[in-house]
């Protein structure tokens, strides 16, 4: 995969309103700066010892997401900065996400994970227990989150039409529950799929935030 030399012009490539998300897990604060430097400052990554880390040493107005799986007791290291958590597995992460925010007077958007591949994964809800969630007594009480849509990871194959119907179910699950009266918390606006490989196909199917590591700083050395 060739990395884009232009990011304004990868940027100016995609639809209008569709976030990137530049992921820079493994890639140096020097590399992140560079993006930085021609304009975009929306990034994310998937470790909090990481994502810590690169908050603590690039500039304040960087927009950091959260993507990878996150574990309760680290949600505390980044509930004062982060700007969106894609990755919400569970209630008790959940909880724990607007116990933190509260702290800090802030209000956290979050994504659910879903799991759409066919590879098998411990984390992700699928679309009953998703159904289920959006309705808990629990989130009545948490005032420091919102729920404001899905996430989700196609398969990794080069079976387009496998992928292309994963993220086509992630579509209809974030119709259903959009088109759905829930909660003042709950409100679907953000559909994260689409990563370097498979992006273009996430668009076509309705994605509205895209997360692109590779195209963007090259392989990673360490895959992680
Ligand atoms: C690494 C990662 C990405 C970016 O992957 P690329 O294939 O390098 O674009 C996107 N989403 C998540 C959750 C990731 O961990």
């Amino acid at each position: 995969m060739i990395p884009v030399n232009d990011i304004s012009k990868f940027l100016s490539s995609l639809p209008p309103g569709i976030k990137l998300v530049a992921v820079s897990k493994t890639h140096t604060c020097g590399e992140i700066m560079g993006i930085y430097q021609s304009g975009h400052k929306i990034f994310g990554e998937n470790r909090v010892q990481e994502l810590t880390y690169k908050y603590q040493q690039l500039p304040k107005d960087i927009e950091w997401h959260m993507v990878g799986h996150l574990q309760t007791n680290k949600v505390k290291y980044i509930a004062p900065f982060v700007h969106m958590i894609h990755s919400v597995d569970s209630m008790k992460l959940l909880s724990m996400i607007n116990r933190e925010a509260a702290k800090y007077n802030r209000i956290i958007d979050c994504l659910l994970e879903i799991h759409i591949a066919r590879e098998t994964s411990k984390f992700g809800f699928n679309r009953e227990e998703l159904k289920l969630f959006v309705l808990a007594d629990e989130l009545k009480d948490l005032h420091n989150i919102r729920l404001t849509g899905l996430m989700g990871m196609a398969s990794f194959t080069e079976d387009e039409q496998l992928i292309r119907s994963e993220f086509r179910e992630l579509r209809e699950m974030f119709d259903e529950i959009r088109n759905q009266d829930c909660l003042p918390q709950v409100r679907f606006t953000d559909l994260s799929m689409g990563m370097s490989g498979d992006y273009k196909i996430a668009l076509e199917e309705g994605s509205t935030i895209i997360r692109i590591g590779t195209l963007i700083f090259g392989a990673r050395i360490v895959d992680v």
